[in-house]
């Protein structure tokens, strides 16, 4: 049996990996089969993550994590969890392949997926031209003609903040009215570089190496137009990777895992979760990593708990009895 398995190969898996690695826990990551490295292998330039000042992309930033993390003596393990059993003090996790480990300690950091229009141009032309995130890519748009597609609060504020760099921004919503606070379509509808587009549907994105337009179809008529475009912002919503989990944890009104205050301590001893997968608000790489530090050092004081009292740990020491971090 192992101390510590950590699901999810993202920042936040492989972060907390190399703080577990260097205090000798030996952690296990299950990394996936077809997802090593998270969110971030979808994306070309990363310029803001602390330390490259000249920017690093994404899989080149991903593959620096997992060699710090092996450095320090993580296992990786290239498969995906299919099923875990969490009620007990023993850990089970049962992989893809067949395989099942087993584990006095987990951290859950399965990441969140945005939600995707579904067309064809949108995985091709991601990280060139198409993003799902205005805090990283917004800064490459400057005096462009970009559009956010999407109806909600998020949509608003992504289109709001995008303003600052474009030069024109189209939101395109499906309806003719927002499902918006609000506060927020007001501030929307204020702003002068923003221009809405009613009752439409993006059914193609266009461009070979990068965005150059949309195509529109009407969803009152059926009728298309193109829309030249640098940039496309797709903004219909976020969901946390809990389906593994959501009858064993405590889940937020958001969907995101519970956990007790600043720590990652879920309602289950033993069990911690760091990343986008307990975030509905940053969901950066650097906040996920940080987030997978303070998994790591909940984990450790833990099962540092654990070998003391030669047993597992209570649930009044789990939510009670060990420091915050
Ligand atoms: C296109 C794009 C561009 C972005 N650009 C930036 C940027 O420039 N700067 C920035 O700070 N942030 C950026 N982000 C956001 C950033 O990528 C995320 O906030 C960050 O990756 C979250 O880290 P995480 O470790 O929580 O989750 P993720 O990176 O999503 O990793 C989750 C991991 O869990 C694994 N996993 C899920 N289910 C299972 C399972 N059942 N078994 C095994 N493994 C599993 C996945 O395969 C993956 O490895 C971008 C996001 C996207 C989509």
């Amino acid at each position: 049996m192992r101390q510590l398995i950590i699901i999810g190969s993202g920042p936040a898996g492989f972060t907390a990996a190399i703080y577990a690695a260097r205090a000798n826990l030996s952690p296990l990551v299950i990394a996936s089969s077809v997802e090593v490295g998270g969110e971030l292998m979808n994306t070309t330039e990363v310029e803001n993550f602390p330390g490259f000042p000249e920017g690093i992309q994404g899989p080149e930033l991903m593959q620096k994590m997992q060699e710090q993390a092996e450095k320090f003596g993580a296992e990786i393990v290239y498969d995906d969890v299919t099923a875990l059993d969490l009620t007990g003090p023993v850990k089970r996790i049962s992989l893809g392949s067949g395989r099942s480990e087993e584990a006095d300690a987990v951290i859950f950091a399965t990441g969140s997926a945005y939600r995707k229009i579904g067309i064809e141009g949108e995985e091709r032309l991601s990280g060139r031209g198409v993003s799902w995130c205005a805090t990283c890519d917004g800064f490459f748009f400057r005096e462009r003609t970009i559009a956010v597609v999407g109806g909600g609060d998020s949509a608003m504020e992504e289109a709001t903040f995008l303003t600052r760099f474009a030069s024109k921004v189209y939101v395109i919503h499906r309806r003719e009215e927002l499902r918006a606070s609000k506060i927020m379509q007001e501030r929307a509808f204020a702003n002068e570089k923003i221009e809405f587009i009613w009752n439409s549907s993006v059914t193609d994105i266009l461009g070979d190496d990068a965005v150059t337009g949309v195509q529109l179809t009407s969803t009152v008529d059926g009728s298309t137009r193109e829309l030249p475009l640098e940039g496309l912002f797709v903004a219909i919503g976020n969901d946390p990777r809990t389906h593994l989990v959501h009858d064993q944890l405590d889940l937020t009104p958001d969907g995101t895992i519970w956990v007790d205050g600043r720590s990652s301590r879920t309602s289950v001893p033993g069990v911690f979760a760091a990343g986008d997968v307990i975030d509905p608000t940053y969901r950066q790489a650097v906040t996920a990593a940080a987030s997978g530090t303070v998994a790591a050092l909940d984990a450790e004081h833990f099962l540092a708990a654990l070998d003391e009292a030669g047993a597992p740990a209570s649930d009044a020491d789990q939510i009670e009895g060990l420091p915050v971090v």
